[in-house]
């Protein structure tokens, strides 16, 4: 059986710059159903979410347009990531546009569960930590 500080899952965090603000609001309202899984994230993105919830175990990759998408969609390809949460600015331009077609395409070919916006990662986080075994 597993403890419950064990993690269990391994969630990928990626917010454009318009949306971080949104994604370290969610995860701190989350921090509790958070704490015992591991975190991913772009550089920049993971760096404010750790910023503000320390306690959390936040992996910071390379910030995104430097090749953090790149990293994650790899981590998706070896089956390291359990769920993305991708909070995408639709209004602005990205100079690393390609590579956030090729983390969202990656994402679709492996079948990883992937959040677009805050509602959908508001209902598959409640899903995911309701079905998660042992918790
Ligand atoms: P960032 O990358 O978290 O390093 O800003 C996000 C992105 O892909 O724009």
């Amino acid at each position: 059986m597993k403890s419950p500080t064990t993690p269990v899952l391994t969630l990928a965090f990626v917010a454009h710059d318009a949306k971080k603000d949104q994604m370290v609001e969610f995860a701190k309202r989350h921090a509790e159903a958070l704490r015992g899984h591991r975190i991913v994230a772009t550089g920049t993105t993971g760096g404010k979410v750790k910023e503000a919830a320390p306690h959390l175990p936040v992996r910071l990759l390379k910030s995104g347009p430097l090749g953090g998408d790149q990293q994650i969609g790899a981590l998706i390809a070896e089956s390291g990531i359990d769920a993305l949460f991708f909070f995408v600015d639709p209004l602005s331009p990205m100079p690393h546009d390609v590579d956030v077609k090729a983390l969202m395409r990656l994402a679709l070919v492996y079948n990883v569960p992937m959040a677009l916006n805050l509602a959908t990662a508001e209902a598959l986080l409640t899903d995911l930590v309701a079905t998660v075994p042992d918790r």
